[in-house]
């Protein structure tokens, strides 16, 4: 199995040592990842200006680091690299959970992916002032991959870690009760204003979400799916038309 493998955080992230070193005992795996963080870029592509790609030094694989996008990096590794069977994206440091999914650049990588025809799936652990213990995390992501792997009817999973060691994996989906997309005001060294966007994380989620998931210490896996259809707004407008 040919995997490649991206996240947002940037090449020399030691999240993506980690999901490289756990899926190079999976199969053939190569690194195709931004050259700069790029969190927050979600599925945006680099459409002005050329790409251009060079070889960077890794521990486990063949890695290679792009002047562009998770979803440029998706593109052009499956372009060059080829006959790709798997885009793995992250391990992101800090949760992609419920809204804040539309924002993500890790699972933009994913979604890429699936855009081509691949599967993918996207990993992601919170961040305190300590960096993640990823030779803790390591064995929990190859699981997630032992059952994820064999189950092809899954294109597009998105996975988020807790920060301790995990009481298992549960399936779940997304939480969309809330959003907190608050605009921080400040003044900069001269006293002008400015503005810090941020996405808080919510106290509270319904059972079975996402977010519930990884507040209770479990492995949380969303399948996703590409159509954003409303299908019921679809049917009462369409019944409206005709009637
Ligand atoms: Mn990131």
């Amino acid at each position: 199995m040919r995997i490649l493998i991206t996240n947002d955080d940037g090449i020399y992230s030691p999240g993506i040592a980690a999901l490289a070193e756990v899926a190079s005992s999976f199969g053939d795996a190569c690194i195709v990842a931004p050259d700069v963080e790029m969190s927050s870029a979600a599925h945006s592509i680099t459409a002005s200006r050329p790409l251009s790609y060079k070889s960077t030094p890794h521990r486990a694989v063949e890695a290679y680091r792009v002047n562009g996008t998770p979803a440029d990096c998706v593109a052009l590794g499956n372009h060059i690299w080829g006959r790709v069977d798997l885009v793995l994206s992250g391990i992101n440091l800090g949760l992609n959970l419920g809204n804040s999914m539309w924002h993500s650049g890790t699972l933009a990588g994913a979604k890429q992916a699936t855009l081509l025809g691949l599967r993918g799936i996207a990993f992601s652990i919170p961040v305190g002032d300590d960096e993640p213990d990823f030779e803790r995390v390591k064995p929990w992501v190859a699981r997630a991959l032992d059952l994820l792997i064999p189950a092809q009817d899954l294109r597009l999973v998105n996975v988020n870690l807790p920060a301790e060691t995990p009481r298992g994996i549960v399936w779940t989906c997304q939480s969309v009760r809330h959003y907190d997309g608050k605009v921080a005001d400040m003044k900069d060294p001269l006293g002008r204003p400015v503005y810090w966007i941020t996405v808080t994380p919510l106290d509270a989620a319904e059972e079975g979400t996402d977010r519930w998931a990884v507040e209770n210490g479990y492995v949380s896996m969303t399948p996703l799916r590409l159509d954003l259809t409303d299908q019921s707004a679809l049917a009462k407008v369409l019944a409206r038309k005709s009637g």
